[in-house]
């Protein structure tokens, strides 16, 4: 791998560069294999079976954070499917040291994740704040945006709202949020040592247009954030420019405070111009970069007037849905046919949202109501809001692939109707018995297409 020598010639002053250290690391090959759980279905880690025994480490500065020594196929994991935990680059994990650090995470907090997709920080943002709180969860390509919708599904949580607004559109939500996260599109070193072919990419105008870029991302939303509230800025690039350059923009246009985080110093994390770095000759982790500020000259509360306006079900449709869900505590909604459930207490907020922003997901998406039934949806099965009385079939792992492949199942079942396809407990969708047949209801999108190879 050779780095591009521009770039190692900009990093020689910045704080906690150690040149031969450096090019050693990304010389060596090492690949870091690092999940996070699912607190809302799993609590630990010996529960996923692929991960092996004794070969993962906790990571210090993510309670549920664990570097693996070998790399499982994750595709061929049902519990990786069934959203028990997220494949996510270890060092990103310290978003969590600055969310507990920074916010009282035990409020009814108001959080946008600004640059979303694919989900590892939002899926993270959700584990933390509290189930009062709720996540806007955003990306600006509508690609991507699907596949982060996709995975806030697999997750579980009724929190949550994806939407696919550029930055500008925020700048409407005056004074709305409490936290907003910007894990900024950058120019990516960080990530070298894993997609060595984003080298070629690289060069120094495209980091001065990267920093630009970011600057313009946070002008915009800076006035969403309330006054007292906090930023979260992060980016996977080693340039000053996208860094530390950032922060003290930011604290000179926005009187913004910076907001040192108490650290460990054998966590080998090197704190710079206000953020902190991670180095990947220093900690078992990428590059990666992310500092907090407070916003000190913004309105005290939001001027936005909040219309309660979210309909509960009629009687009937009620008793339709009761037999699937938990309800209480729930707000419903109908978007033609279908069926969604709000957590009651932010149902105006849910309301606001959807009049102000494109929203492509928000809640649990229950199902349709078809000729008085309800066609359950994949987000239902995969959510924590399921109806315990509901039918489980419990397969075993090559079943629960070929089921996820949307395959026929090598099992025979009895009885007829739907039921919830389980592997350890886990849903991972739905199955229809019709007595000679079996629908599978897994997202044809979402197939497992390779054959194992072994
Ligand atoms: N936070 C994500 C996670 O943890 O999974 C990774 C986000 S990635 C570093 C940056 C994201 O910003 C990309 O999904 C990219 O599509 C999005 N993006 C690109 N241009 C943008 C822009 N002008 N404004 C906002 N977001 C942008």
């Amino acid at each position: 791998m050779r780095l591009p020598d521009e770039l190692l010639s900009s990093l020689a002053p910045v704080k906690g560069f150690d040149g031969s250290a450096f090019l050693q690391v990304h010389a060596s090959g090492q690949q870091v294999t690092s999940v996070r759980l699912n607190t809302l279905k799993i609590n630990e880690v010996s529960e996923v079976p692929s991960f092996g025994r004794d070969v993962r480490e906790a990571i210090p500065w993510c309670d549920k954070g664990y570097c693996l020594d070998t790399r499982p196929s994750f595709t061929f994991d049902p519990l990786f499917h069934a959203g028990c935990y997220y494949v996510q680059e270890a060092s990103s994990m310290f978003l969590e040291q600055a969310m507990k650090q920074t916010a009282d995470l035990s409020a009814s907090l108001k959080v946008l994740d600004l640059c979303a997709a694919p989900g590892g920080k939002s899926t993270h943002i959700q584990s933390l704040i509290s189930k009062d709180s709720l996540l806007v969860s955003n990306e600006v390509i509508r690609s991507r945006a699907q596949v982060l919708k996709d995975n806030i599904i697999k997750w579980g949580a009724g929190n949550v709202l994806v939407t696919h607004n550029d930055p500008k559109d925020f700048s409407g939500l005056e004074s709305y949020f409490d936290v907003i996260v910007a894990d900024a599109p950058c120019s990516g070193s960080g990530l070298f040592r894993r997609d060595p072919e984003a080298i070629h990419e690289w060069s120094l105008n495209n980091v001065t247009l990267c920093s630009r870029r970011q600057q313009r991302i946070l002008a915009d939303i800076w006035s969403s954030l309330k006054n007292d509230g906090v930023l979260i800025y992060s980016t996977c690039s080693y340039s000053k420019e996208e860094d530390e350059d950032i922060v003290s923009w930011l604290a000179h246009e926005f009187a913004a405070e910076v907001i040192p985080l108490a650290i460990p110093p054998e966590w080998g994390i090197i704190a710079s111009g206000g953020g902190y770095r991670f180095w990947p000759d220093k900690v078992r982790g990428e590059g990666f970069f992310l500092a907090c500020l407070r916003k000190k000259n913004g309105e005290k509360t939001s001027v936005i007037k909040l219309k309660n306006k979210a309909r509960q079900p009629d009687k009937k449709e009620a008793a339709i849905v009761d037999k699937w869900m938990l309800c209480a505590g729930k707000y419903f909604t109908r978007h033609q046919d279908q069926i969604y459930a709000w957590p009651e207490p932010l149902a105006a907020d849910f309301h606001f949202l959807q009049e102000n922003l494109k929203l492509m997901y928000s809640g649990i998406f229950i199902g349709e109501l078809v000729r008085d039934k309800l066609v359950p949806s994949h987000a239902l099965a995969l959510s924590t809001v399921l109806q315990p009385a509901i039918e489980r079939v419990e397969l075993d792992h090559e079943n629960a692939i070929l089921y996820l492949q949307r395959k026929e199942l090598k099992t025979s079942l009895t009885g007829r109707g739907w039921k919830l396809v389980c592997y350890k407990g886990h849903p991972l969708g739905w199955i229809n018995a019709l007595g000679n047949r079996v629908n599978n209801y897994y997202p044809k999108e979402l197939r497992i297409l390779k054959d194992r190879v072994q």
